[in-house]
């Protein structure tokens, strides 16, 4: 199995900075050992006008058959299509390759590289070739796949046998790429997605963690590709009820990032508007603050900052050591970048990072990485889900997770009579699905709290207004057992 990627430079950005950007020396051959066998990279051209990397994976028959094996039962491979895999595998890219792409290349991919920080961001002329590739679909499934994602592609089939052209085409295809307008990280995650879709033959079970790999590997390109639906039930093979969980996450993707590039403008829309008043504190700061009073006042250690957006709770929690665990999780990849991005993640200190942690995941499932902390908080999140989607989220938070804590934010609507630049009866946010009276609120949080046995009080943040109340309503849940054993 082989693939190799080229780039050509100029002497003031070299093409040799691929080592760098692939984080491994172009003066060496090295050999890696991964699950299926042992993956090399070599550099046939090293040049500063032209650089080739090239990956090479030598399959291990025995590993294979063994790995299939092993897993047994429903996990196992089928012996039939084992079969096949020892029989083609040695030489053709597929989803082994894919595989140890991501095993030896995962920094790359992720688009990590210390030394050429620039580089990496940047897009550059970048070549592929794979000179056998399994395509179910053939050529034309080939072009439908990677030229929306705007790369020029050159494909070819390749004879079943040469010596006998009347025998028609094999289902392999010569395969080279070209594009100008790509990172290598987001070729990188192309190839990592688009081989084994196009081998449509998974050699391993597909599990869960598959759909967050998929979701990974396809951020920024796989919600917008028209293939989207094919290639996220091929990826998964064709396993529908976790293509129709990635399907729904994208859709949420869709709408977080969407929505993503507003949140900070309203933001700053209605911190600008309050500054003409009288200069007092941005809503959102009175808001993060009235939130870290009330953890505070709860004792909690370990808390779920769950729809972190871009981050700056998180930030100001890890201010206070009292906090000892935070972790943000959103649905919106991009979101998470930025607050990645905001919190110096790659910079921090052991200590410091140890206390911190993104995740990735739709507050529409239940999650059991989001179990056994001390505190959830969810600050205007409610109101960016359909209200049929709500009662999914309230039992993932206080049915699943169940923390000691629950706080919730959410816009008071009543108020929005005293936004000046807001026109009469329209929502704060273009992605707000709806926005609740004081009344409303109030119903929602007391009915939840009556369900999950949680007990609820209302705080007020920002001014009180006596008609319309405050502009931000918060909840605090605190779960019924606890109250009691404090009181007892
Ligand atoms: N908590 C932040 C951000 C609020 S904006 C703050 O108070 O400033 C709403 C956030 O919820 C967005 O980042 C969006 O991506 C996220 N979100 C929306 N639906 C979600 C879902 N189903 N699961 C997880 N996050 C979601």
């Amino acid at each position: 199995m082989f693939l190799s990627i080229t780039t050509t430079g100029t002497p003031e950005r070299p093409a040799t900075d691929l080592g760098y950007l692939l984080h491994k020396h172009p003066g060496k051959a090295q050999a890696f050992s991964t699950s299926y066998g042992r993956a090399h990279v070599l550099y046939p051209e090293a040049r500063p006008e032209r650089c080739t990397a090239a990956l090479l994976l030598e399959v291990d028959a025995v590993a294979l058959v063994r790995k299939g094996k092993s897993k047994g039962g429903r996990g196992g491979a089928p012996d039939a299509a084992l079969a096949q895999y020892v029989n083609d595998r040695p030489y053709a890219a597929s989803s082994l390759l894919a595989v140890a792409l991501s095993g030896v290349f995962s920094s790359a991919m992720r688009g990590v590289c210390n030394a050429r920080p620039e580089r990496a961001a940047q897009p550059l002329p970048l070549r592929v070739e794979v000179p056998a590739l399994p395509a179910r679909g053939g050529p034309g499934l080939v072009r439908q796949l990677f030229e929306p994602l705007g790369w020029t592609v050159t494909v070819e089939p390749v004879a079943l046998d040469a010596q006998f052209p009347e025998w028609g085409d094999s289902r392999y295809v010569r395969l080279e790429l070209e594009s100008g307008a790509l990172t290598l990280a987001q070729a990188l995650r192309h190839l990592y997605v688009l081989l084994p879709v196009l081998d449509d033959a998974k050699h391993y079970w597909v599990s869960e963690d598959e759909v967050d790999k998929l979701l990974r590997a396809g951020e920024g390109w796989l919600s917008e590709h028209p293939e989207q639906k094919l290639i996220t039930s091929r990826y998964l093979s064709r396993r529908w009820s976790l293509t129709r969980q990635a399907m729904e996450r994208l859709e949420l993707v869709r709408l977080a990032e969407a929505d993503d590039s507003e949140v900070e403008e309203i933001d700053n829309a209605v911190e600008a508007e309050t500054e003409e008043e009288a200069k007092p504190t941005p809503l959102a700061v009175q808001r993060r603050d009235a939130i870290i009073t009330a953890l505070q006042a709860s004792g909690a250690a370990r808390v779920l900052d769950l729809g972190c957006g871009q981050g700056q709770l998180v930030q100001a929690l890890l201010k206070d050591p009292r906090f000892t665990e935070i972790v943000g999780v959103d649905v919106s990849v991009r979101a998470l970048t930025i607050a990645s991005r905001r919190l110096k993640l790659d910079r921090m200190g052991e200590r410091q990072a140890s206390r911190v942690k993104l995740v990735q995941g739709s507050l529409a499932y239940t999650d059991k990485r989001l179990k056994g902390y001390d505190a959830a908080v969810l600050s205007e999140v409610i109101e960016h889900l359909d209200l049929p989607r709500l009662p999914a989220l309230e039992y993932a938070v206080f049915g699943a997770a169940r923390p000691r804590t629950v706080l919730v934010t959410t816009p008071n609507v009543e108020y929005n009579v005293r936004w000046e630049s807001l026109p009469a009866g329209h929502v704060r946010h273009g992605d707000h699905r709806f926005e609740w009276t004081r009344e409303e609120f109030r119903a929602w949080a007391a009915a939840v709290a009556e369900r999950h046995g949680y007990e609820v009080e209302f705080v007020p943040v920002g001014p009180d207004d006596p008609e319309v109340g405050p502009p931000t309503q918060m909840a605090v849940f605190t779960v019924r057992k606890e109250k009691e054993a404090k009181a007892a």
